[in-house]
């Protein structure tokens, strides 16, 4: 049975029972508290709790799914960043029972895989929440008690998002795919589900919401009780075709022939490099359909993360430039049937990879002839210890992102620091400042003028965007002694009114007295706070997200003043354009302005 089969029997199977039939949503969460789609339910949470009132009871869906955090475990057999998850949905309509008879039904009845090979998993119970003993009895009527493992927390409780909110116990069924397909070594006194082996997969999450984690840290029951399940299609497919692992199955194997044809590399050479390539490429196509863009930032960094270490890896097997379009262009036509937006986007895909490969291909060579010489170093020098500043002089000037460089050091058998990484970038940051310095004339207080100038250009930002609308983007800025330059996308001339509009704002703000502040987080927060960012930065892991009052939030690495008084005033002195859609704004600050 191929995967196409796997996806329209399941959606037929839920249909036949009466669920509707929901699209895939984009792995751009419409909720922008998170990075990527990652489950089937995301598009479904204010049915979940309950906020939206509908005739949605029961749904059904094919939902693109990308997980970060499995970035790590992509190379093993059933672990990608980008994978597809079947789910099935109930907003308090059925329960417990009927999701374990449908699962059931439709993996055994539907796809005819043999119940004897089928565990089940129920939640044990803690000092809050009793043991889930219902589910238990309802997998009796399908699984012989034996096969019923019961876990923690960990492994059998799902949510809240959240300090609080919808959760319950869960239920995943495992399959036992043989002793053939055992990894390592068995961690649990009798092998079975979670075992450390990897003889059992986890093909199917039944959770069962019915509890509130409430304010007090206690939990309620639910008034209404959902059901939200999540199987994914590569490891159902690759049960139903009874091969090794999911690069075997029908979704991969294009994917994965186009790699030993163009690499030339047996089927078995570096399997990990080719899986993590397949993997890498299929989530760097579907991510660019969606509207992610290479950057330093966020969602952007992601993407980048995938493409330069599917390059690295390609390089490692001798690929060539181009490998990636090459494969590229397999995934679109491969997926094109089933998601129309890969081909309709066809050329941005090829287009950015094309570019961010160039980009960093021509810094690759030298970067990597960098990287053996300090792994030579620190081995010389007995060290299991990369140099930090070394480590960041990779990233600075040859792109090489921090966890590229961990990662290379981990198959050397060495480290590296991530505090002393991220000293070095601070380090560097203080070293460009007092490059700002002496472009002032190397006088103390024009830091300060440089302070005033950059704090004036984040209200400035803000109030044009207040103005103007929210399309005003940072396309640029200079700063010098005697004034700030900013470039902005916006497509017509200012209007006298306006710029008295926008340095009225700025003049106000800055007679508020307003306190400068900044905090440091992971880039990944950034877009959950809102803040702006300047795209033209390098952006660490960890950034400074500076807020000036309750007015304007932004990403930067300052220097700031810490209150807008210090700026004096603002006045603009020149408006026009600069370039198509582009236009520019010089403006001085300081009490006399
Ligand atoms: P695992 O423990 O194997 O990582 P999980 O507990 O993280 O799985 P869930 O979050 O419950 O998985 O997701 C529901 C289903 O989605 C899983 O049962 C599995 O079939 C599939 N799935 C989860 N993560 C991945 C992944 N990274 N790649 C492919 N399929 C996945
Ligand atoms: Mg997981």
């Amino acid at each position: 049975m191929n995967s196409y089969k796997i996806r329209q029997k399941f959606v037929e199977f839920f249909q036949k029972k009466n669920h509707k039939k929901v699209v895939s949503s984009s792995l751009i969460p419409a909720d922008s508290s998170v990075l990527f789609t990652s489950a089937g339910m995301q598009q479904f949470i204010p049915y979940l709790n309950g906020k939206k009132k509908s005739d949605l009871k029961k749904a059904v869906s094919v939902q693109k799914c990308f997980r970060t955090s499995d970035i790590k475990e992509v190379g093993d057999k059933v672990h990608h960043t980008f994978f597809e998850m079947l789910g099935n949905w109930s907003f308090g309509d059925y329960f417990k029972e009927k999701a374990i008879d449908l699962a059931m039904e439709f993996l055994t009845k539907e796809l005819g895989i043999e119940k004897d090979k089928l565990w089940a998993t129920i939640f044990k119970g803690d000092k809050n929440i009793k043991e889930d003993l219902e589910s238990f009895k309802f997998w009796q009527k399908h699984i012989p008690k034996k096969r019923i493992k019961k876990f923690g927390k960990k492994d059998n409780f799902w949510g809240p998002v959240g300090k609080n909110g919808p959760c319950g116990p869960c239920s995943e069924i495992h399959i036992d795919m043989g002793e053939g397909f055992k990894s390592g070594k068995c961690n649990l006194k009798t092998c079975g589900p979670n075992c450390d082996c990897g003889r059992f997969v986890e093909i199917w999450n039944l959770v069962f919401m019915e509890y509130k984690k409430v304010d007090s840290g206690k939990f309620e029951k639910l008034s209404q009780k959902n059901i939200d399940t999540g199987a994914g299609l590569e490891r159902i497919t690759a049960v139903m075709q009874k091969v090794e692992s999911d690069y075997e199955t029908d979704l991969f194997q294009p994917i994965m022939k186009q790699i030993e044809k163009l690499l030339k590399v047996g089927k078995v050479e570096n399997k990990k490099a080719q899986r993590i390539i397949a993997d890498h490429i299929r989530g760097i196509c579907f991510l660019i359909a969606d509207g992610v863009l290479p950057s330093n930032k966020g969602r952007g960094y992601i993407l980048r993360r995938l493409i330069r270490r599917a390059i690295r890896y390609s390089r490692l097997l001798g690929g060539e430039n181009n490998f990636l379009i090459k494969l590229a262009k397999k995934i679109i036509d491969h997926y094109k049937k089933i998601y129309p937006d890969l081909n309709k986007k066809n050329n941005d895909i090829i287009t950015i990879i094309q570019k961010e490969s160039e980009k960093f291909e021509k810094t690759l060579n030298q970067g990597l002839k960098e990287f053996r010489k300090l792994v030579k170093n620190a081995k010389r020098k007995n060290k299991d210890e990369l140099d930090s500043k070394k480590v960041f002089h990779l990233y600075d000037t040859y792109g090489f992102p921090f966890e590229l460089s961990k990662e290379m050091a981990k198959e050397n058998g060495l480290k590296v620091d991530k505090k002393g990484f991220d000293k070095a970038f601070k380090e560097h940051k203080k070293i460009s400042r007092a490059g700002a310095k002496k472009k002032f004339g190397g006088v103390g207080d024009l830091g300060e003028s440089v302070a005033c100038q950059h704090t004036a250009t984040h209200l400035l930002q803000q109030a044009l965007r207040d103005v103007l609308g929210k399309h005003v983007k940072q396309a640029g800025s200079d700063l010098k002694p005697e004034r700030l330059r900013f470039d902005f996308t916006h497509d017509k001339a200012l209007t006298d009114k306006e710029i008295k509009k926008v340095e009225d704002i700025v003049n106000e703000k800055i007679k508020k007295d307003l306190p400068v502040t900044f905090k440091e987080m992971p880039l990944e927060k950034v877009d959950e706070t809102g803040a702006l960012a300047f795209f033209k930065e390098k952006y660490p892991d960890i950034v400074k997200v500076y807020s000036i009052g309750d007015y304007s939030k932004e990403v930067c690495a300052g220097p700031h003043v810490d209150h807008t008084g210090e700026i004096g005033g603002f006045k603009i002195i020149k408006e026009k354009s600069s370039g198509a859609g582009i236009r520019r704004i010089k403006a001085k600050v300081g009490k006399d302005v």
